[in-house]
């Protein structure tokens, strides 16, 4: 599913096939969860192939390196550059592209001196499908921010992701909801979340959550829209008073919620604010916008 006889992949400064990249079995990030990765997508527009906020994509990988003490040898023009070239190598346009900064051999708990960039890209669909979720309050929390960087994409933080959408699968739903460790909604195991409440929206502000860029984009989309959003903490009965809610990721795009446990979103996902942000997000990164956000090319 993820790469083809033709795939290439970017490879410590080589580009490859898959098959032909060699890991290191001492690896601080395979033992350790010692690793840093993005999610970014590039999308077939009028202009060609654009990758969406590709600088901020990598400022935050470059930031995830820096606070885990990574090796970051490449300067953010240069990854774009490269990652230009390695959907040209693959003749992707519409892409999901993930790189992944790993660290060398080391079994002590001192971060490496070696890392290793792979970038690999492959076409993928809407990763939560376009159907509105169903979704399970999870019994995990997120990490609690005075014992991890919550807002570095970290490859180890990711398990909490792993237990929260398994838990929320194996009992029937689509997707996870985790709070934050003070009980405040926090987001989903790899989205933001937004809720629509007479005719405002919400989405929990910093410090327990992924700064997503998806998230970041539909605030300044809302702004430009002059669609009525603050950025707050609330707790799970409020968001189970909402008219409406949706996931934003870069993966899931814009995503309606039909429930959350027993409850139902009462307010329908057409006549709802993320219903419009969905066209809209569409539109901006099809550079099919007639404003057109700083980063957006
Ligand atoms: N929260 C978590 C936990 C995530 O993994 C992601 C995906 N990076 C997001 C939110 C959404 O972030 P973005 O919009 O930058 O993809």
């Amino acid at each position: 599913m993820y790469y083809k006889e033709d795939s290439i992949i970017y490879h410590n400064g080589a580009y490859i096939h898959p098959e032909k990249a060699s890991g290191n079995m001492y690896s601080q990030a395979l033992h350790y969860g010692n690793g840093v990765f993005e999610g970014i997508r590039a999308y077939k527009t009028k202009f060609g192939a654009k990758i969406f906020k590709a600088e901020a994509h990598y400022k935050r990988l470059k930031y995830g390196a820096e606070v885990m003490g990574i090796p970051f040898n490449y300067s953010i023009e240069e990854l774009i550059d490269i990652t230009y070239k390695l959907l040209e190598k693959n003749n992707l346009q519409d892409a999901y592209i993930r790189p992944l900064l790993t660290t060398g051999a080391n079994m002590s708990l001192l971060t490496s001196e070696e890392s290793l960039l792979t970038i690999q890209c492959w076409e993928w669909g809407k990763y939560m499908g376009d159907k509105l979720l169903k979704v399970k309050t999870s019994r995990f929390q997120r990490p609690n921010p005075k014992s991890c960087f919550v807002e570095a994409k970290v490859t180890g933080h990711y398990t909490n992701s792993i237990l929260s959408t398994n838990e929320a699968k194996n009992a029937g739903y689509d997707e996870a909801l985790l709070l934050d460790m003070n009980g405040n909604v926090a987001e989903c195991s790899g989205a933001n979340i937004f809720m629509q409440k007479d005719g405002k929206l919400y989405t929990p502000k910093r410090g327990h959550i992924m700064a997503g860029i998806t998230r970041s984009t539909i605030l300044e989309i809302c702004k430009e829209e002059s669609f009525s959003v603050e950025e707050k903490h609330f707790t799970l009965d409020e968001l189970k008073q909402a008219d409406s809610a949706f996931f934003t990721g870069t993966a899931a795009e814009v995503v309606g919620l039909e429930s959350l446990d027993d409850y139902v979103f009462p307010l329908s996902w057409e006549s709802s604010l993320g219903y419009k942000l969905m066209k809209l997000y569409k539109q901006e990164v099809l550079c099919e916008r007639s404003t057109k956000l700083s980063e957006a090319i």
